[in-house]
């Protein structure tokens, strides 16, 4: 097999940093991506040129931040195949997801009646709705892992009845990496008249995304996961179930008319959005997906599987490394090391210059569902190579070492 070479590493600055003295190996994009620099730079000209308030003024500068605020909007919807009135823009994936959870939630979900979820959701797509399940009375039930430790579809089955209203479930899992079977949930869920909310933060800068043809309900997901900047998300809803829905957030810009007794709402997606929002945060997501585009998710994929292919044969060689969920991987790669702590060795590897995670990554259910307190979790991306895995096996070789 040939090497594996970055999809673009010289469009970020970030990587050429170093860390305790060893040239940066960035290991950790599943938590946040670094930007590219030409989308540093456009941000500073939209700042020195353009800023200003959105959706208020007539004046000639408000008109082409709106203008700008909108195209991204445009930009996003047509990314994942959406109506523009049907792209929220919050300020991430837990914006999107606790926004669901308060408006449709609250409006449809009553005691006695059951929200599926998997024991795999980051804690943003777990707690929006324990927490309403127990404000109302709901009950949630959880979809568990099979042997593989991936979700396990027969037990999943059980679990779709008259009484569930919802389906909460991550496209790809930030701690397993895997792809879940996001269709046959989302079609258990609809069969028996359930919404589907699909948290597609780890997913969205891996693969293409067609919320239409995955017939999702709502679609969240955030832009620093994806090369932009930090502050901004995005909730997808299916237009007919925003126009029904309740704003969960009230001040500016979301009425239509208000007096002292009473108060209309503005159509969708603005009714979504009180005050002023992220802008530049919106606008510099736009811009990542000119980028992504552009690089091409065949492409991106094609490098995921190549990085994947060369990097997990050799780490599940290694007697002393326990990798976590057997599916394949878009990215993210948990595992632990025997008798060492995960935090001992993710102190270790970033004297090594070697960035990753370690602890409970969001997801604790998943951990105690997995009987272990933490893990370390190396996630890739388009501007990793092969020499990135080599120094992450060598920074296990020589941790491995030193600890035993
Ligand atoms: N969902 C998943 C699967 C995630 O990995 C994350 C972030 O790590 C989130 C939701 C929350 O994203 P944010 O913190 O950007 O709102």
């Amino acid at each position: 097999m040939g090497s594996v070479n970055a999809l673009a590493k010289s469009d970020f600055p970030l990587l050429r940093r170093s860390v305790n003295g060893q040239r940066l190996c960035y290991l950790d994009s599943a938590a946040t991506t670094p930007m590219p620099q030409a989308i540093g730079e456009k941000l500073q000209t939209f700042y020195a040129q353009s800023y200003s308030s959105v959706h208020r003024s007539v004046n000639s500068l408000g008109l082409e931040t709106t203008n700008a605020y909108e195209h991204a909007r445009s930009k996003v919807a047509k990314f994942i195949n959406a109506d523009p009135a049907e792209v929220i823009f919050t300020s991430g994936a837990t914006a999107s997801l606790n926004l669901v959870a308060e408006s449709w939630g609250r409006e449809n979900i009553h005691q006695g009646d059951e929200i599926v979820l998997a024991v795999s959701e980051h804690h943003s797509n777990f707690l929006p709705w324990q927490q309403l399940a127990q404000a109302v009375g709901a009950k949630l039930r959880l979809i568990k892992l099979n042997d593989q430790e991936e979700l396990d579809l027969i037990q999943a089955k059980s679990l779709f009845n008259e009484k569930t209203k919802l389906l909460a479930l991550a496209q790809v899992s930030n701690v397993l990496g895997s792809e879940n079977p996001v269709a046959e949930l989302i079609s258990m869920a609809h069969q028996v008249g359930a919404i589907c909310v699909i948290d597609g933060a780890q997913a969205i800068p891996h693969e293409r995304i067609d919320v239409r043809q995955m017939d999702c309900d709502f679609y969240a997901f955030s832009g620093h996961k994806m090369l932009g900047p930090t502050g901004i998300g995005v909730l997808y809803g299916k237009k007919a179930l925003l126009e029904q829905m309740p704003p969960a957030h009230f001040g500016g810009g979301m009425i239509n008319y208000l007096d002292h007794g009473q108060a209309t709402w503005e159509a969708v997606p603005e009714k979504f959005e009180a005050g002023t929002p992220n802008t530049v945060g919106a606008i510099g997501l736009g811009y990542a997906i000119d980028y992504l585009n552009k690089i091409g998710f065949k492409n991106i994929e094609q490098h995921n599987q190549e990085l994947m292919n060369y990097l997990l044969p050799k780490l599940a060689a290694n007697p002393g490394v326990k990798i976590y969920g057997q599916g394949q991987k878009l990215g993210v790669v948990s595992f632990n090391l025997a008798g060492i702590h995960p935090h001992d060795a993710a102190t270790l590897f970033d004297q090594f210059g070697v960035e990753v995670r370690a602890g409970h990554h969001c997801a604790l259910p998943l951990m105690q569902e997995l009987g272990i307190p933490a893990s370390i979790r190396a996630s890739f991306y388009i501007y990793n190579d092969q020499a990135d895995c080599d120094r992450l096996l060598e920074a296990i070789k020589q941790t491995q070492e030193f600890f035993n």
